[in-house]
């Protein structure tokens, strides 16, 4: 029993716990209030099988893996976290990230991998390139989880950035509990929104419920993709799309504080689920410090 694989891992991932908390030396000086860094991005890149973050100031983080081999915790001392805990999907091979403070002057990351992964806990380490800038480079079965995922869905916008995922939250202005029923991807005024996969035009133009302008299409097998909080529409109802093309640019319209893309999938035509499971994944930055849009 005593020398089974199951314990040899334990004995590795001890290891890589002593070496990467070694990184700080337990060094970390409270931050004052007025210089508090804070998370910025997380960047799942499937093309290189690894995950970066960037904060606003250059810190050196620690990091341990933890209870399993399928989960990475990174303490950042000295990191403010603004806001609740958040937890996103983010797709197969990375399943989630979680952000949250552990105490006042320290925010902890959690990834969360898929069970399919095959983690070496002594080839984690956090690297940095440029200040503020970390990278972990992860096993390339990761990418491969999503990349050979069945998915007829593509991300709808280019540079995909994440400011507000699917779920409970509480809304910013009104202080209600309520579903946020798609993905917010936070970009500039103007920049082209793709049909996710092909199909007709369902709905087109000025709606009043506070989604503003929007592109709801229906797919081959039923699905439904609703695009939201549109700048211009570029289709009309009844019109067939093909998937990657144009049919609105991102906009405000509707209750939206910021130009972004409110991207809904419903996979029976009737109920939205996280579209994070639905599409296919290349590269996908999450928006920490923002977190703000609306609806
Ligand atoms: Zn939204």
């Amino acid at each position: 029993m005593s020398h089974s694989p199951q314990s040899s891992k334990f004995l590795n991932m001890r290891l890589l716990s002593l070496a990467l908390c070694g990184l700080t030396g337990g060094l970390a000086i409270a931050t004052p209030i007025a210089q508090a860094n804070r998370l910025e991005t997380f960047v799942y890149d499937l093309n290189d099988s690894k995950i970066e973050f960037s904060l606003k100031n250059d810190i050196e983080p620690k990091g341990s893996v933890i209870s399993n081999p399928t989960r990475i915790v990174i303490d950042l001392p000295g990191i403010v976290y603004q806001g609740p805990t958040i937890k996103r999907r983010i797709g197969r091979g990375v399943e989630s990230l979680r952000v949250g403070q552990v105490d006042a002057n320290t925010t902890r990351m959690v990834v969360e991998l898929s069970p399919d992964v095959k983690l070496n806990p002594q080839d984690l380490r956090l690297k940095s390139k440029q200040p503020g800038h970390w990278t972990m480079q992860l096993p390339q079965n990761i990418a491969a989880i999503d990349l050979n995922s069945v998915s007829n869905f593509v991300i709808p916008i280019a540079g995909a950035v994440i400011s507000s995922g699917f779920g409970w939250r509480v809304h910013p202005v009104t202080g209600e509990k309520k579903l946020h029923k798609g993905v917010d991807f936070a970009a500039p005024t103007g920049t082209p929104i793709f049909a996710s996969s092909d199909g007709v035009v369902t709905d087109a133009g000025w709606t009043d419920g506070g989604y503003g302008n929007i592109v709801e299409l229906r797919h081959a097998n039923g699905e439904v993709t609703l695009y939201a909080h549109a700048n211009k529409v570029y289709v009309s109802k009844g019109q067939s799309v093909n998937k990657g093309q144009a049919i609105a640019e991102v906009g405000t319209t509707g209750r939206s504080t910021g130009p972004h893309l409110h991207f809904e999938i419903q996979p029976d035509g009737k109920n939205a689920v996280d579209p994070m499971d639905y599409l296919q994944l290349h590269q996908v930055t999450l928006d920490l410090a923002s977190n703000s849009f609306k609806d």
